[in-house]
């Protein structure tokens, strides 16, 4: 990368004797600052200046992506030595114009466009980027690497689009006998089991369904959490977009969040109008509530583990405490799935464990094996599934340069599916299989990201979403919804069921 920026420097006041006054020292200073920040081995330079008024002008040239830093810290070094020898301050620094070029994986194959103001051309799969206007608070915010990087990033999405995620079979169960081959929420449907919800994508479960799920959960936390020293904790159910914003997940995932908002006021005095159109029209003044209530002030929570990590940020573990093993059940998972939507196994509120663990890199693998090994144990011995576990790598860590591509073949950090066979989406080779839950290993992603520091080494992290509402339809899917035909593991821990609500 190489960049070239058209700096302005706004002084408190013209100079009496005006370019003159720069002449002895400021070439100098210009090249001091460039050095300390470019190393010894940068090039970058001073290409031309200019003084008019209280206004000076410069260009300057530096490789990779320091040429805004550079025209920061000479405004810095400006500052102290007009402040001595003239008693003349600065005022202001800003780039007119930023020119950055690089190369990108491929030639963009549609236009590729930015929220802020720039022209973008290629010539093959070389950028460039010319972004206007940017003051000093988006210099000093590096505004200027997180474009390059959209635009690398936009143009490898257009080459890879579709092909989010890379998929590979880790390990096969054999196939079973299956006597059951219908969907399995229709058939809840039928015996009033379930209610489809009183908003999009929710679900009443009845006594049985409620029984059924509190007892995959009860499997889940006795089976494996409990036996590998999991402590339950209880976590909010709101995220706050501070979190989302360190986990990457508002930039990742706007469009699948519920939003929270709150009413601007609890006076009842402001709330008069909204309730007096109530008890007139009896509907929904919708109008009059969003003028009483703020925009989003925060999310629904989406995955436990983002909160999680917020609890230990700024924090250094102490080393008696790693690994750190916790899990939540509280905070209830919400997803806008929209077209998605299908049943209980694809719904909007969903009940999930989340177990996160952070620890070194040698106590995180070892723990990973136990935890496979504990599930396979459910699987295999208790709800006796057909299920099998794919390495999945998720399209950032696959394309960035830091070490996805690596990992994928060591599989060390990434993420394993853990999918099942659903009888009534057809023939087990060609019908797509249910992920019901899944475990990754992050690295340092998210204990950097955060701020957790171990009291030496390496810190990493890792979680496991443990859908509940996917483990019971994997379940009923393949065994049916009457306990005979279910496994005696799973019957022992499950029966004897609620008694159905009769309605006539
Ligand atoms: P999918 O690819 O099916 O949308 P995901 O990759 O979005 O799943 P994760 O964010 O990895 O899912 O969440 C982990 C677990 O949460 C999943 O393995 C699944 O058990 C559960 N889960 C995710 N989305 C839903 C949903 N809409 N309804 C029910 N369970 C879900
Ligand atoms: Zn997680
Ligand atoms: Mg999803």
């Amino acid at each position: 990368m190489r960049g070239e920026i058209h700096g302005e420097i706004t002084l408190s006041q013209a100079l009496p004797a005006g370019r003159a006054a720069l002449e002895p020292f400021f070439p100098a200073l210009a090249a001091d600052a460039l050095r300390r920040v470019l190393g010894p081995t940068g090039a970058g330079e001073l290409t031309a200046w200019h003084l008019e008024g209280d206004r000076l002008t410069l260009t300057l040239t530096a490789d990779g992506s320091r040429a805004h830093q550079a025209l920061l810290a000479i405004a810095r070094q400006l500052r102290e030595q007009l402040g001595k020898r003239e008693k003349v301050g600065v005022r202001a620094v800003r780039a007119a114009h930023y020119r950055l070029t690089f190369d990108v994986d491929a030639a963009p194959e549609r236009p590729v466009q930015l929220p802020i103001p720039h022209s973008l051309s290629f010539d093959g799969t070389h950028a460039t980027l010319l972004l206007e206007g940017l003051d000093e608070a988006a210099l000093r915010d590096n505004w200027s690497d997180r474009a390059a990087a959209l635009v690398e990033e936009k143009v490898r999405r257009q080459r890879y689009g579709g092909k989010e995620q890379y998929w590979s079979l880790l390990h096969q169960g054999p196939p079973r006998d299956h006597r059951f081959d219908r969907d399995p929420t229709e058939v809840m449907i039928e015996r009033n089991w379930v209610r489809n919800g009183p908003t999009k994508g929710r679900w009443f479960l009845g006594p049985v369904v409620a029984h059924l799920l509190r007892t995959m959960e009860r499997i889940a936390i006795d089976e494996v959490l409990r036996p590998l020293g999991f402590e339950e904790v209880v976590q909010p159910h709101h995220d706050s977009f501070d979190i989302l914003l360190r986990t990457g997940h508002l930039e990742g995932l706007p469009g699948e969040f519920y939003y929270v908002a709150e009413p601007k006021s609890r006076d009842p005095a402001d709330w008069e109008r909204f309730t007096d159109l109530v008890k007139i029209t009896r509907a929904v003044p919708e109008e009059e509530l969003a003028r009483l209530v703020t925009g989003p002030v925060a999310v629904n929570c989406y995955a436990q583990c983002p909160t999680i990590y917020w609890w230990l940020s700024g924090r250094t573990i102490a080393d008696e405490t790693l690994p750190l093993k916790v899990y939540d059940r509280t905070a209830i998972s919400n997803r806008y799935e929209s077209g998605g939507r299908h049943g209980l196994e694809r719904v909007d509120e969903f009940h999930r464990i989340e177990p996160v663990f952070v620890g070194t890199p040698e106590q995180l693998l070892p723990l990973r094996e136990d935890l496979l090994a504990r599930y396979r144990h459910v699987f295999d011995d208790l709800l006796e599934l057909e299920w099998r576990t794919a390495w999945v790598t998720p399209f950032y860590l696959q394309q960035s340069g830091g070490g996805g591509v690596e990992d994928d073949r060591e599989r060390v950090r990434g993420t394993i599916d853990f999918e099942a066979y659903l009888p009534y989406r057809g023939p087990r080779e060609k019908a797509e299989w249910l992920e019901f839950q899944n475990l990754s290993i992050v690295g340092e992603k998210y204990t950097k990201a955060f701020t957790i520091r171990p009291q030496k080494g390496t810190l990493w992290s890792g979680c496991s979403g443990i859908g509940l509402e996917r483990w019971l339809i994997a379940f009923l899917a393949q065994k049916g919804l009457d306990p005979e035909g279910w496994p005696e593991g799973f019957r022992r821990l499950a029966v004897p069921l609620p008694r159905d609500v009769r309605f006539l």
